[in-house]
């Protein structure tokens, strides 16, 4: 069987990371998409809520699953038998950072291999950082995430909207 994990931070996961892991669900037996709990980068959602939103976003795709983890990527990978990690490219700046990610993958896990898929073009200037920004100017976010992430965007930006300054 092929598992594959595609980690991330997914704060919150987007129909971007949703088309990357169908790709993959298409080519591999077994996804499992892994939420990275400690990323250095401001966050909006907690690693549970990371992780329930996903969960929502992927239950009727029986080959698609969601963990969190808070070791290294790689070991991540051994720990759940996977021989595979999924990345996902947009038109921008992507392409260093993967590259960077993939020789220092392959320096770690040298059986490890690293597949980047290209989602569609309506979703490749998407990124969870606009969308946040967008959804706390008051912009409609409906049509880049599934309806259950969308609805705890919306929340979320509206308790920060009522907390005082
Ligand atoms: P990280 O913090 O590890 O970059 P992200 O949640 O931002 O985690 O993204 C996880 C992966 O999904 C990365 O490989 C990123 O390039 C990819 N990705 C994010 N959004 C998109 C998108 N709209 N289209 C294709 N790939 C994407």
């Amino acid at each position: 069987m092929s598992i594959a994990i595609y980690p991330g931070s997914f704060d919150p996961l987007t129909n971007g990371h949703l088309d990357v892991a169908m790709r993959a669900a298409r080519i591999f037996d077994r996804i499992i998409i892994g939420v990275y709990d400690t990323p250095s980068k401001k966050l909006m959602f907690s690693p549970e809520e990371r992780v329930e939103m996903a969960c929502q976003a992927v239950r009727d795709i029986p080959n698609i699953e969601v963990q969190s983890y808070s070791v290294l990527t790689v070991d991540f990978a051994r720990k759940v038998g996977a021989t595979v990690m999924v990345r996902g490219l947009r038109a921008s700046a992507d392409f260093e950072f993967e590259f960077e990610l993939a020789m220092m993958t392959y320096q770690m896990a040298p059986d490890l291999q690293m597949i980047c898929f290209l989602s569609a073009p309506q979703y490749q200037f998407l990124s969870s950082s606009l969308l946040k920004e967008v959804a706390q100017l008051g912009g409609n976010i409906d049509d880049w995430v599934p309806a259950p992430v969308a609805q705890a965007v919306k929340a979320r930006v509206a308790t920060i909207k009522r907390r005082p300054l």
